[in-house]
Formats: C-alpha cells, sequence, structure tokens
C-alpha cells in the first residue's frame, strides 16, 4: 500500500496515530479505500494473548501512553493465569474439536497419555511419560497418582471436589464432572463422548476452559517473561488487601511465597495423612480414630504429636516472620479408614483385633450426613484430648523455633464454629497448654486465636462470636454449601442444569454468591467488628483466588484472601485492581 497509495497510506497512518493517542491502547482499525480515498469503518481495542499485554502495557508505559495504574488494569486477571501454566497453543487448537467439555477445575493445558489408574500414572511418570490420569472421581488414595499425571479428567465432582482442590493447590491442569467420560476399567477403555479410547492413547486438556480433545495439541510455556516481575511490582504498589495462601507443606509455602504470598491463611493438618510419606501418620490417626477408650486414643495421639509438631514447625520455619494460620483438624473420619472388607482384615491383622470388632468401630463411624456431623471444632468439644494434643504440637514447634533464632508467627484457627461457647471451651485447653510449653522451654509465645466462619448461625452472632475470637476467616467452601443446602461434593449436575436455565448466573463454589453468601461475609464482618474494631477478617475458601470474588472481598473490608500458591498472582492483581476501581 505503501508504494502504490503513498498519499493515502500516510493518511491512514496519522489516523491509526490519533485513534491510538486518544484511545491510550492498540487497537484492532477497519478500514476501505474507494477511488482513492479513505474511510474510516470501525476501530476497537485489539485482542491480545497474556505476553502480548503484559510486553504492550509496559512499552505504554515507557512511552508515556500511559500511567502505572493503567498498566495495572490492562491485564485481566485470566491473562496472568497464562503466563503463569504451560497452556494448549490456542492456535493449534483451533485445528481440533472439542470431544467433551466439564469444569475447568485447574488451569493451564495437558497433553498426555490416558492413565486409568494411579498406579498406572506413577508409572508414566517414573518413565517420564507425560500422561492424563481420567477417573470417575478421585480420592485421598490418588493423591500420588495425581501428583504423577500432567493433568487430571474426572467424570464426576465439583469445583471444590477433591480432585479440584489438590490439583489447584499444584497448579495442575484438571477437568472434573466431565459426564461425558465412561469408564470401563475391567477393559482398560473409556468413552469420551461418542469415541473409545484405550490405556496409552493421547488426549489433551485444556483446565482453564474445561475443553477435552481426542489427539495431542501443541502445548507453549510463558512463564520465564522477566517483565512479569515488573508487572507484579506495580501491582503491589497499588494494592491495598493482603494476599495469602492455602498450603501445609514447606514446598508449597516455599512456591506461595515465591509467588509473593504474605503468609498462609489456611494450614490443613489434615493432609499430612494423604499420598507421600504419609503411612506413620496416616497410621497413628487410624489408631486414633479407631480408638475403644480415652486411654487408648492418649496414647494414639502421644505417638501422633512428633508427626503434628514437626509438619508445623517446617512450615512456620519457611514462613519466618510471615504469619501461619494453622486450622485445628477438621477430617472427615471415615475417609481416613478402610472400607473394603480385604483391607479391614489386613488392619485387623495388624493391630492385633478381631475384624468383628474392627469393622464393628469403623460401621460406628458411618454418619448419613457426614459434612454435618462431627467434623470441625465438634471433635475437640466430644475429644478435648484431640486439640489438646494439636496445641501442644503447636506450641512447642514455636517454642522450639524461638529458642532456634526464628520468628514464627503462629495464629491457631478453629473450624466450623457455631457459637462463642465451643471458642471458649477450647481456649481453655490453649491457656493451660500454653503455660506448660512457655515454662518448660522459657519463653513467652504469642499467637492469634481465632475462628473459621462457615457456618450461616456464625454470621448471625458474629459479635459474640468476636468477643473471644481475634480473627475471622471465612471459610466460604462450607459457608456456601451450608447457605445454599448444596453439597460441595455432588452437586455438579444439578448446578449445570440450573445455570443452563439461568437459575443461578454461576458455580457458587467457583464464585462467590455475592448476592447471598456475599450477605452473610458483610454481616459476619460488620457484626464481629462492632464487637472487636481491629477484628481481623479474611477468606480462606476457594473463592479467595477467583477474580471477581477478590473485588467483593475488598469492597466488604476484608482485610486478606488466602488462595491455592499457583493463584496468588492473579489474586493480587485482582486485588489491586479492586483498590484502582474503588478510587477511580
Ligand atoms: C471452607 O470451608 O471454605 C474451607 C476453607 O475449609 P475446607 O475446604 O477444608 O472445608
Ligand atoms: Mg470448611
Amino acid at each position: 500500500m505503501q508504494e502504490l497509495m503513498p498519499e493515502t497510506y500516510k493518511e491512514l497512518c496519522e489516523v491509526r496515530r490519533i485513534l491510538e493517542e486518544n484511545y491510550h491502547d492498540m487497537l484492532d482499525i477497519e478500514f476501505t479505500i474507494q477511488d482513492g480515498k479513505l474511510y474510516m469503518l470501525q476501530c476497537r481495542v485489539g485482542k491480545r494473548t497474556g505476553v502480548a499485554a503484559l510486553t504492550m502495557a509496559l512499552d505504554m508505559l515507557k512511552e508515556g501512553l500511559i500511567d502505572e495504574k493503567e498498566v495495572v488494569m490492562r491485564l485481566t486477571p485470566e491473562q496472568l493465569d497464562e503466563l503463569l501454566h504451560p497452556i494448549l497453543d490456542t492456535a493449534d487448537e483451533k485445528k481440533h474439536t472439542v470431544i467433551a467439555k466439564g469444569l475447568p477445575a485447574g488451569p493451564g493445558g495437558a497433553v498426555g497419555k490416558i492413565a486409568l489408574t494411579s498406579e498406572k500414572a506413577k508409572e508414566y511418570r517414573a518413565a517420564k511419560v507425560a500422561n492424563v490420569l481420567v477417573r470417575e472421581e478421585t480420592n485421598p488414595e490418588d493423591v500420588e497418582g495425581m501428583r504423577a499425571a500432567d493433568g487430571i479428567l474426572t467424570a464426576r465432582g465439583g469445583m471444590t471436589s477433591h480432585a479440584a482442590l489438590v490439583a489447584r493447590g499444584w497448579g495442575k491442569c484438571c477437568i472434573v464432572g466431565c459426564d461425558a467420560v465412561k469408564i470401563d476399567l475391567e477393559n482398560g477403555i473409556v468413552k469420551i463422548g461418542d469415541q473409545q479410547f484405550k490405556e496409552g492413547d493421547t488426549i489433551s486438556l485444556n483446565g482453564s476452559k474445561g475443553w477435552v480433545y481426542a489427539e495431542p495439541v501443541g502445548m507453549i510455556n510463558a512463564t520465564e517473561n522477566p517483565l512479569f516481575q515488573q508487572f507484579m511490582a506495580l501491582v503491589d504498589k497499588y494494592r491495598k488487601m493482603g494476599v495469602r495462601t492455602n498450603a501445609d507443606n514447606p514446598e508449597d509455602a516455599q512456591n506461595a511465597v515465591n509467588f509473593g504470598a504474605e503468609g498462609i491463611g489456611l494450614f490443613r493438618i489434615e493432609h499430612m495423612f494423604y499420598g507421600k510419606n504419609s503411612e506413620e501418620p496416616l497410621a497413628k490417626l487410624r489408631n486414633m480414630i479407631l480408638a475403644n477408650t480415652t486411654e487408648e486414643r492418649v496414647a494414639a495421639l502421644n505417638e501422633l504429636e512428633p508427626y503434628i509438631k514437626n509438619a508445623a514447625k517446617g512450615t512456620l520455619k519457611v514462613l519466618d516472620g510471615k504469619p501461619l494460620t494453622f486450622r485445628l483438624m477438621d477430617p472427615p473420619l471415615h475417609e481416613f479408614v478402610p472400607h473394603t472388607e480385604e483391607k479391614q482384615r489386613a488392619l485387623a491383622q495388624e493391630r492385633g483385633i478381631s475384624f468383628e470388632e474392627i469393622k464393628k468401630r469403623i460401621d460406628a463411624l458411618n454418619e448419613v450426613n457426614p459434612m454435618m456431623g462431627l467434623r470441625g471444632v465438634r471433635l475437640g468439644i466430644v475429644y478435648p484430648e484431640i486439640t489438646e494434643t494439636q496445641f501442644r504440637a503447636l506450641f512447642q514447634a514455636t517454642a522450639e523455633l524461638m529458642t532456634e533464632g526464628f520468628d514464627p508467627h503462629l495464629e491457631i484457627m478453629v473450624p466450623l464454629t457455631i457459637n462463642v461457647k465451643e471458642l471458649e471451651h477450647q481456649k481453655a485447653i490453649a491457656d493451660r497448654v500454653k503455660a506448660e510449653v512457655e515454662a518448660k522451654f522459657n519463653v513467652k509465645i504469642e499467637y492469634l486465636y481465632g475462628t473459621m466462619i462457615e457456618i450461616p448461625r456464625a454470621t448471625l452472632v458474629a459479635d459474640q462470636i468476636a468477643s473471644v475470637a481475634q480473627f475471622f476467616s471465612f471459610g466460604t467452601n462450607d459457608l456456601t454449601q451450608m447457605t445454599f443446602g448444596f453439597s460441595r461434593d455432588d452437586v455438579n449436575a444439578i448446578v449445570k442444569d440450573y445455570i443452563e436455565e439461568k437459575i443461578i448466573p454461576a458455580d457458587p463454589f467457583n464464585t462467590l454468591d455475592q448476592e447471598g453468601v456475599g450477605q452473610l461475609v458483610k454481616l459476619g464482618v460488620e457484626r464481629g467488628r462492632g464487637q472487636r474494631a481491629n477484628l481481623k477478617c479474611g477468606v480462606c475458601g476457594e473463592h479467595g483466588g477467583d477474580p471477581a470474588s477478590v473485588h467483593f472481598f475488598y469492597k466488604a473490608g476484608l482485610n486478606y484472601v488466602s488462595c491455592s500458591p499457583f493463584r496468588v498472582p492473579v489474586a493480587r492483581l485482582a486485588a489491586a485492581q479492586a483498590a484502582i476501581e474503588e478510587e477511580r
């Protein structure tokens, strides 16, 4: 064009310059030329990938076209997320057909051979073969297989199902609730939509969209962009709300700190009983669960205590100077005992008691609604020795670190609270144990005592609760479950239809239901701070890593959000954007 119509070309360049100067952005411009005359048809802000958005925003800052705050506003959280995970190459993706859709539970992309069991995934990993673990659903026994897999695809489960939580924690590509997946384990085949695959066939997952492909799709890796650091420094300059992480081991904690986490908002001690190195503590936990008398339980707890202490100590050490919120044990007990006769017989033999006796004890744990059963603080009220052990382990870990010259900032959090009496009950134990440990180590331990707010009732009586609790952490997974009356593990099918029928706008376990659950969060904050003006409030449900929810939490006045390590940069960006938007 420059050669054929030099004058019109110059004119077009000038119009482009004026438009871009006016819009302060890169534009997608449409024009036509008729009889040598230039007509401008339309212009709009040009679409771009995450890498391009980052590069352009920082270029425009250098050129003085936009200011720092605008740079922060220029990347969507989804674009930032793109930079953090290997993803399917969008251009190549377009050449393939989506064969099934599920829930986008863990971001990024994965291409690999189908593994139908955790054993197969581990086998592939050992042979350095990329693989996708395809399961009906996952349970704690699959954790090592999930770790070995490059991607995870499940037929059942919602956004807070086991697979989704674990995968998101690792930043691993994961699709759950993909009901087009039909597994025939016996014959080693799986049907996905209309197509049939054998174990070992290659498929591709787009975990950010929830899409499954029948063939290998190309991958790209955008993580090593040095502009990322520069951008995140600007994000933190304008961010007002804190960002913590949900982590329960030194590696994840370090990873999250590298991603900019300012502490741990949720340390789930139950994770010590899953996966690698879990055999020993799990055996002690089983002894505790299956104990028949208080003496038996105390004996099992005494053996468990050093494991809890070491778990807490290792992570407190990594966090040195940053807060760690330890959530008292909240395990669904039945998940930790064997359910098949074969395994129950093996356990009976191991423990030197009869199979009938073991079976009786396991059957006694059965609850019709375990999510509303003996979990959370209820466990500590019914069996105070369980909390006592945890307090002792935590205070000892803190005292040991102090004497070793570290700076532990321990916060202890009581789960599933419904009233202040529960907190008082557990606090009395904490006070006694703390005094004992302080005397033994000759140190003065400072810690914060707080609670999760995850049952609607707790938000209503938050003023009373705040008379004892020094902080609140909203557990929006359970708060959503209890407010909607939706089971977080089985609700997927209902939610899908509800969204299709436009009865609800989105999966409430993924993005906070601001209209309903959001009201409870606001009420909890207001009533809590009415009682204790400096009450620290945060959130540690999965919503802490969802950008739209982060905006809401900022407006609700929370001090911090806590999310999976890989969501930390996204949460930092969403928090900064919320602050800039408010100012504007
Ligand atoms: C919650 O309920 O939001 C929470 C963080 O606890 P968990 O997911 O462990 O029940
Ligand atoms: Mg909970």
